[in-house]
This record gives structure tokens, C-alpha cells and sequence, in this order.
């Protein structure tokens, strides 16, 4: 077993059960460790740290499989993880057939994203641990899963740092159809997995689908017709769907994407939805925006939900007055008494930041709005405690007064 010596006091965060060692942290590594070798991490004064899995080109020069030393890293280690972390995922499959069953850092699994959808799994291997131990991996998640296949969608742009090459394709058992259909709190979705965002859907959004398909049911009770909402950045229609399950009268859908969309309308129609009750634009939103105050329109419902505006931190000033925009020009549209439903999916900015990006487009505004809640990632995608770069999703409901 190689081992891999830290500079002096580099061990703290280790000791904390953080599981990332940085190249800066690095004294020596008394050997050469393949892509992916398990090494034994250790302090400047030889004291057992980690079992770690070597990333040679990565900045994050090694990730913790385990910080016991009694434990070997081999198949049944990785049997116990998996299993334990499809034990916790079991009682979300009463409501959906959508779930992200391993989620990295937070099964103890660095690198690992595993995403079932119906009777079959995506998987994205994202750093060369789990890349090196990819075969065992697979046959495990084969016999845990009661699933026809398991496609592999490593192509993230994580995999170019830890000196890894795309790979896409069937890594298991038979091809998936085009499209697999989900039902989530009883609504269905097609989940195009080949070509779709990340592993084919939004499923981290569940909660807050839900809470849009609640608001939308609560109008509709308190007022006798249904409301009018906009789903601003709607991608496959996620929002929107919920939004016309709950009961609203016309929801606007706005997205770039001219297969998104139109996977979006295939999606209303699986369920039955008619079609005067949605409208689906192809626009770019940051104009939309602009273009509807103009206009004078106003929604019961506004939800902004755009994709990761910064990809790490220098991108931070940027990201904050684009979100600023949208959600100033968001809030001008929300009636009184309506509400906002604004997400940020960029890891580098964090939950105060984002709150005091959105106060500040409320005090332009001119409105007065209230914080009803702070959203985030359903519990598939738990956050490890002793690794927060695992929060990313955070969303606010904000009521106008
Ligand atoms: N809300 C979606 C996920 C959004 S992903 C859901 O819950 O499923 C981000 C979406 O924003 C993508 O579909 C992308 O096509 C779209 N997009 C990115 N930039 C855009 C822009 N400037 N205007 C409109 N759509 C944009």
C-alpha cells in the first residue's frame, strides 16, 4: 500500500472527516500510484488518516473512501455502501419513479452519481476511484437494482481534471427505449437519457414541483379558477406539468432550447393536459422578461429556475448580477399577494449570498415581499455535514404584499 504524506497541520480537515486531500496539501507519495489506486493518507508524523482513492492530475490529489483504518477498500466494501445507500433511498419510491440512488460524497462514494429512472439506471462516474472500481460498481448496482440496464452518461466536464476521457453507452444489460417515462407525485414525464441535461431530468426539484403543484391547488380552491404562471427557464417542462396537474388555468414556459421545449409538449400531452392551457415560447428569457413588463403582463405565479449562471467562484460577480436581473424583472411581474419561486443550482454561490442577491432586486423592485421559505434538493440528494461543497440547489418562495 502506497502512502500518501501530508505537509505539516494539513491533516485538520482530514481529521474532521473532510474528504478531499488537495495537491497543496501534499509533502510526498512514497511510490507511484496508478489512476484511482487506493492509498493510505497520513499525517507529516505518520499518523493513519484515509484510505483515499489517487487522482495523479486532479487538483483534489486524493478523496477519501473511508477514515478507518480497519477497513479494506475491495468489492464488499463497496456492497455495504451501495446497499446502504439504496436502504435510504427505498421509501421515495412509493411517490416516483425518478431517484437519484447515489449521490457521491454523500454515500461516501466520491465521484459516483447514480440516477434510476423506471427500470433503469444512469450512472456518471466523475473521478478515477469510482472509474477504477467502475466493473465491481456495476455488477453490484446489477444485483441490488431490479433494473434492465444500466446506461453510463460520464461526461461531465469533472472527468477532463481527473485525466479522464468521456465515456457514453450501455455499461449494463440492454439499451434504454428513447424516451423512459417517470411518474412523480402522479404526473409523467418522458426522460430523454442520452441527450438530456445531466442524467436526463431535474429530479433534485421534486419538493419544489410539489410545492408549485400544492400553490396551484391552494389558488384554485381560494379563488374558484385557476391560476396564470410563468415557468422561466422550463426545460423539459418540469415546473409547468406540475403546475397544470395542480389545476392552473395557463402557464407560460419559456426556454431556449427548441428540444426542450419540444420535449416539454410531449410531455403535457402524456398526461392528458389541453393544450390552451399551456403555452410554450422559445425565447431567451433575459429578454422575455423585459419584453412582458412592457407588455403589462402579470402572473399569480412566477418561477425562475435558470442553469448554473457561476461554474466556480471568480465567476461569482457575474453570476450575481444575472441573477439580480432576472429576479428583478421576475418580481415586476408577480400580481400582489402572488408568489416568486427563484432557484440558484450554482455551487460556488452560497444561500446568504443568494438571499442578499434577491433582496436587492425586491428593494429595486419597489415591492415589498416576504421570505416564505428557503427551498433546496430533495432528500436523494442529501448533504454530507462534513463536506458542504455538496450544496448547490437553493431556492426561496417569496410572497408579494
Ligand atoms: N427548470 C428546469 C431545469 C432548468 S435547466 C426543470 O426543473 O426541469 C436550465 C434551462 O435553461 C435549460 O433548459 C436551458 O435550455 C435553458 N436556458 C439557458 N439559458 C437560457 C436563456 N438565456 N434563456 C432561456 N432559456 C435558457
Amino acid at each position: 500500500m502506497i502512502d500518501l504524506v501530508l505537509k505539516k497541520g494539513k491533516e485538520r480537515s482530514l481529521l474532521r472527516r473532510h474528504p478531499w486531500v488537495y495537491d497543496t496539501a501534499v509533502q510526498k507519495v512514497m511510490g507511484k500510484p496508478g489512476l484511482g489506486e487506493t492509498v493510505r493518507v497520513v499525517s507529516n508524523d505518520g499518523r493513519f488518516l484515509a484510505w483515499a482513492a489517487y487522482s495523479q492530475e486532479s487538483t483534489i490529489r486524493a478523496r477519501c473512501w473511508s477514515f478507518i483504518e480497519s477497513d479494506c477498500i475491495n468489492k464488499a466494501w463497496f456492497e455495504e455502501k451501495i446497499a446502504k445507500a439504496l436502504r435510504a433511498r427505498k421509501r421515495l419510491f412509493s411517490r416516483t419513479s425518478a431517484v437519484r440512488v447515489i449521490f457521491g460524497e454523500a454515500d461516501q462514494l466520491p465521484g459516483l452519481v447514480v440516477d434510476q429512472y423506471d427500470n433503469w439506471l444512469v450512472a456518471q462516474f466523475q473521478a478515477a476511484g469510482v472509474e477504477a472500481w467502475k466493473d465491481d460498481i456495476a455488477d453490484i448496482l446489477m444485483r441490488h437494482c431490479d433494473v434492465q440496464g444500466i446506461y453510463e452518461r460520464s461526461d461531465a466536464a469533472t472527468r477532463h481534471r481527473e485525466g479522464l476521457n468521456e465515456i457514453v453507452g450501455v455499461l449494463r444489460g440492454l439499451e434504454p427505449p428513447q424516451e423512459i417515462e417517470i411518474v412523480e407525485d402522479r404526473v409523467r414525464y418522458g426522460v430523454d437519457v442520452r441527450h438530456g441535461h445531466k442524467t436526463g431530468f431535474y429530479i433534485d426539484q421534486r419538493e419544489n414541483r410539489l410545492l408549485a403543484q400544492r400553490l396551484a391547488e391552494q389558488f384554485r380552491a381560494l379563488h374558484g379558477r385557476g391560476m396564470r404562471a410563468l415557468n422561466c427557464f422550463c426545460y423539459t417542462g418540469g415546473f409547468s406539468l406540475a403546475l397544470l396537474a395542480g389545476g392552473a388555468e395557463e402557464v407560460i414556459s419559456v426556454d431556449s432550447s427548441a428540444d426542450a421545449l419540444a420535449m416539454a409538449k410531449r410531455n403535457a400531452e402524456r398526461n392528458g393536459f389541453s393544450a390552451d392551457r399551456a403555452q410554450w415560447l422559445q425565447a431567451d428569457v433575459f429578454d422575455y422578461l423585459r419584453q412582458a413588463r412592457d407588455q403589462g403582463e402579470q402572473f399569480d405565479l412566477v418561477i425562475l429556475d435558470p442553469p448554473k449562471f457561476a461554474s466556480n467562484h471568480r465567476h461569482i460577480d457575474r453570476a450575481s448580477r444575472a441573477y439580480k436581473d432576472i429576479n428583478l424583472n421576475g418580481l415586476r411581474l408577480v400580481k400582489e399577494g402572488g408568489d416568486l419561486l427563484t432557484f440558484s443550482c450554482s455551487g460556488a454561490m452560497d444561500v446568504d449570498l443568494f438571499q442578499k442577491v434577491i433582496a436587492g432586486a425586491v428593494i429595486d423592485s419597489k415591492r415589498e415581499a416576504w421570505m416564505i421559505t428557503r427551498l433546496g434538493a430533495g432528500e436523494d440528494h442529501p448533504l454530507m455535514m462534513t463536506c458542504p461543497e455538496g450544496e448547490y440547489l437553493k431556492g426561496l418562495q417569496l410572497t408579494l404584499r
